[in-house]
């Protein structure tokens, strides 16, 4: 997995200074393009890793931090 510069199309270029509310509105980072964006998939368009969105609530959070772990959810 490898960034190819796909990513330029959805990335957003300055992530707005309220950093919580990114993944809400719909931003998702991926960490091996260093980069946010918005794009409505499970994985990063340009290489294929897993895109990191943060839910609203906690439950959902939890859930989250399972599956980065590796649990199935
Ligand atoms: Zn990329
Ligand atoms: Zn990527």
């Amino acid at each position: 997995m490898q960034c190819n510069g796909n990513c330029a199309k959805f990335a957003v270029k300055k992530p707005a200074p309220k950093f919580g509310g990114l993944y809400e509105s719909g931003h998702k980072r991926c960490s091996c393009c260093e980069i946010y964006i918005i794009y409505d998939g499970g994985r990063c368009p340009c290489c294929g890793t897993a895109l990191r969105a943060k839910p609203r609530n906690g439950k959902a959070r939890a859930k989250l931090i399972e599956f980065v772990k590796g649990k199935k959810v």
